[in-house]
């Protein structure tokens, strides 16, 4: 058996970020930004105001002059800058987003005014201080700042930033393409009735749909025998259109685990690493290269759980770098969680990932067993919104703290 780690630092090895293309940026949410992004222009573009009121020269309402009556001269709305130059002595209402009038500097707002003579005039009732409620020229992003940074994310805050600085299309690293294919006699695709010995494919749409979450592009390879022609041919074809390929099935050590036949027939003289990881659930687990695109492929477990947990700690990380996230955004952060149980287990040399669900509970997280832990038993997975990792050993009793990889929706009970 190989350490974790170093079966991560196999995958991500082979893993290297995709081209770069400029893409809108309503096609580019969720793609990963491939330079920094500089603002040419600054955020606001002009000064303007924050509230609703009047426009003022602050030495015309100071403490002492207050309260006082003052003309308005004018109404500036937002998209509607004015020309004339506000007077000592005057002032012009104002909305939300309007320029700032040149020869005003502060903006006193409506509530601390009572409008009199249909609005010619303003009783003003409080001193306004020098430039309150103005937003300045470049209050939020400067000209040369780095809006967006190589490797981010582009997030809904981030497809706003890129816009209010102009920027569009945007270079991105390409959404990667990747392929499915499940493997096995046994199974039975869609949900045409079961023969005996038969059972559905579940880990393809499961994997389709963890591909989908981690923003990949998803594409059904479809289902193969144990075959080794058929497998091979599902392979050829996929690496010509795929930048990776996960297959499940066929990679642990039976005479029918043709998947691992077919792929070092495939990858050539060791082009494949057959990996014993010290891990449960998911301890087998083939990666290689393949064709000339270079395209990584990864060898799943059959058991349902295996195959997402492998895809979890090896598939997701290396899909990730492709994507052209940054090495400190590959992996899910690991978190520090509290037992409401004992989770136990044996000891093994292997480190254990314990299908839990997580609940926020005053602060903290607090975790139950998911059910069942046995590597066919999905249920127990789907019900799990994290896993939490036990070192080798006996496990921990409740109250003790362990790290835990949260990957679902966390709800917020208390008690
Ligand atoms: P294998 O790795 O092919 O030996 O499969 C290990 C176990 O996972 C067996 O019990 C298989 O029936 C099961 N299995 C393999 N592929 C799938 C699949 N696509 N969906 C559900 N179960 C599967
Ligand atoms: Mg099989």
């Amino acid at each position: 058996m190989i350490p974790l780690d170093e079966a991560i630092a196999t995958v991500l090895d082979g893993c290297r970020p995709l081209e770069v293309e400029r893409l809108p940026l309503a096609d580019a949410v969720g793609c990963v930004l491939a330079d920094d992004l500089v603002a040419a222009d600054p955020v606001p573009p002009f000064a303007n105001s924050a509230m609703d009121g009047y426009a003022v020269r602050a030495a015309d309402v100071l403490e002492g002059a207050v309260p006082i009556e003052l003309p308005v001269v004018a109404e500036v709305a937002a998209g509607h800058p004015v020309t004339d130059e506000l007077q000592s002595g005057q002032a012009m209402r104002i909305f939300t987003g309007a320029p700032l009038p040149p020869g005003a500097d502060s903006i006193v707002m409506v509530e601390h005014t009572s409008r009199l003579d249909g609005g010619d005039r303003v009783a003003i009732a409080r001193a306004a201080v020098l430039g309150a409620h103005v937003r300045g020229v470049g209050d939020d992003v400067q000209p040369g700042d780095v809006v967006v940074h190589a490797g981010d994310e582009l997030t809904p805050g981030r497809v706003g930033v890129l816009r209010s600085v102009g920027a569009d299309p945007v270079p991105v690293r390409r959404r990667p393409r990747v392929g499915v294919l499940s493997t096995g006699d046994e199974l039975v695709p869609g949900t045409a009735p079961l023969a005996p010995g038969q059972i559905r494919d579940s880990n393809r749409p499961t994997l389709l749909a963890l591909l989908v979450e981690a923003g990949c592009v998803a594409v059904d390879l479809g289902h193969a025998r144990d075959d080794r022609d058929a497998i091979t041919d599902v392979f050829l074809a996929a690496v010509e259109t795929c930048d990776a390929v996960l297959s499940t099935g066929g990679v642990s050590m039976g005479d029918t685990d043709l998947v691992k036949v077919v792929l070092d027939e495939l990858a050539g003289p060791g082009g494949m690493r057959w990996m014993q990881v010290a891990i449960r659930p998911a301890k087998p687990l083939a990666f290689g290269i393949l064709g000339d695109r270079r395209v990584p492929v990864f060898g799943l477990p059959g058991n349902p759980v295996s195959s997402m947990v492998s895809f979890e700690l090896f598939a997701r990380p290396g899909l990730r770098r492709l994507a052209g996230y940054g090495d400190d955004r590959l992996h899910r952060p690991r978190l520090t969680v509290v037992a409401d149980e004992p989770l136990r287990r044996r000891p093994d040399g292997k480190t254990h990932f314990i299908r839990v669900v997580a609940r926020a509970v005053d602060g903290e997280l607090r975790v139950r067993t998911a059910g069942g832990q046995g590597s066919h038993q999905l249920s127990a997975m789907a019900r799990a919104n994290a896993l939490v990792v036990l070192p080798d050993g006996d496990g921990i009793d409740a109250g003790e703290q362990a790290q835990a990889i949260v990957f679902g929706d966390i709800a917020t009970a208390t008690g």
